[in-house]
């Protein structure tokens, strides 16, 4: 059974604009998927209904094979969003990555563990301490991202992973996505950078200017169309 099934999405924006137009899709365990597109033909919006924080106008996602929301899976499934400020609230970053973990009950010491793994796998270890709102556009993304990984969910829905994160750091990004994946983690990625698709995907979706599914297949496959 696929970790995500979605069918016939649709999604108007409530001044009229169409973000998806009929999208199928199906991600397997473990698959690592890329939805590219131009700007503005509904990534964004895709993975946010895949994520459940946004209700289609038309059409379903179904989790795990279950036909339920996406509020009772909500702990297997972790989502990045485009703005690193809609994952970060607390007063401390630290507080932020340790929120996730929190709320599943996950023991005191291996939530440190887990804070710890990830600052130094993210390099924010000088930035544990700070308020969020203090940080750098680059350095909120591998926020977001810890804050995420954190509670280690098993399908990751990830938007623009690296967008605004330096090179260096953007490697140290990819590292662990590498890891999570190797660890059995499913990820789907949205990127409009050709370039980033074969580090994050071995299949790539790709969506027309007016929300449509236009390529499905291997990332080799439709990157040489
Ligand atoms: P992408 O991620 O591919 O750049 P989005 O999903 O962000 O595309 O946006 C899809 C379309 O919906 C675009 O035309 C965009 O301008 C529009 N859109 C996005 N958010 C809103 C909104 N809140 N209200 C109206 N239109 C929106
Ligand atoms: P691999 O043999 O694939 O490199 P690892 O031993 O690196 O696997 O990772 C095993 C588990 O520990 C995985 O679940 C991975 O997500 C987690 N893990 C290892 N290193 C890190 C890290 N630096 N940050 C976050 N998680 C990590």
């Amino acid at each position: 059974t696929p970790v995500l099934r979605a069918r016939d999405l649709h999604y108007a924006y409530p001044d009229g604009t169409v973000a998806l137009s009929g999208i199928d899709l199906d991600v397997a365990a473990g698959e690592r998927v890329a939805v590219t597109g131009p700007n503005g033909s509904g990534k964004s919006t895709l993975l946010q209904v895949l994520g459940g924080l946004v209700e289609p106008s038309g059409g379903h996602v179904e989790y795990f094979g279950e036909t339920t929301t996406a509020e009772t899976v909500r702990e297997r499934l972790g989502v990045v969003l485009q703005d690193p400020d809609d994952s970060l609230f607390n007063t401390t970053v630290r507080a932020d990555i340790e929120y996730g973990p929190a709320q599943l009950g996950v023991p005191r010491e291996e939530a440190d563990r887990r804070v710890r793994v990830l600052a130094d796998a993210l390099d924010l270890d000088g930035l544990l301490d700070k308020p969020p709102h203090r940080l750098s556009g680059g350095e909120k993304k591998r926020a977001a991202l810890a804050c995420v990984l954190s509670f280690e969910p098993c399908v990751l829905l990830l938007d623009e992973p690296t967008s605004a994160v330096d090179a260096p750091r953007t490697a140290d990004v990819l590292d662990i996505l590498d890891r999570r994946h190797r660890a059995g983690t499913t990820l789907v990625t949205v990127t409009p950078d050709v370039e980033l698709i074969p580090r994050v995907a071995d299949r790539v979706v790709v969506v027309g200017p007016a929300g449509e599914l236009v390529a499905d297949g291997p990332v080799a496959d439709v990157l040489t169309d």
